[in-house]
């Protein structure tokens, strides 16, 4: 059994090469000793996303506080709330954020290949992409 302490951990900042808007991202779970998991606690703040992405593996999401955003390539964006839980397939082409006037905070767990990439990474979400959003009190 190992215990981390929330005491010992670093809240980090999503790097800009994968996110639009500050995002905050606090490790849950990685890889280790056979294991494949991977976890973050993601916290994007309002207007906030991910780039468009891929999980080799798939990925699930569950929404924790907030009001957010998901869109699967060819899709609609979706509005998402607090017990909503997305999965991504393998190799599918989508992203995650929080809607314009709200935070929002998901668990996100995928599996992590051997070689240590658990997404691959492609354009940033546009203004006018983003601007698509469904009102999110319809
Ligand atoms: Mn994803």
């Amino acid at each position: 059994m190992q215990i981390t302490r929330n005491s010992s951990q670093k809240t980090a900042t999503g790097p800009s090469e994968w996110f639009t808007g500050t995002v905050y991202v606090d490790p849950v779970a990685t890889p280790s000793n056979g294991s494949r998991v991977g976890a973050s606690m993601v916290h994007f703040t309002p207007g906030a996303r991910t780039a468009w992405h891929a999980h080799p593996h798939g990925q699930t999401i569950y929404v924790t506080e907030g009001i957010g955003l998901v869109q699967r390539r060819g899709g609609p964006i979706e509005v998402i709330s607090p017990g909503d839980r997305v999965f991504f397939e393998p190799e599918e082409w989508h992203w995650h954020g929080a809607a314009p006037t709200r935070f929002m905070t998901h668990l996100a767990m995928h599996e992590v290949p051997e070689n240590g990439n658990a997404a691959t990474w492609g354009p940033h979400v546009t203004d006018e992409e983003y601007g698509k959003a469904p009102p999110i009190d319809a």
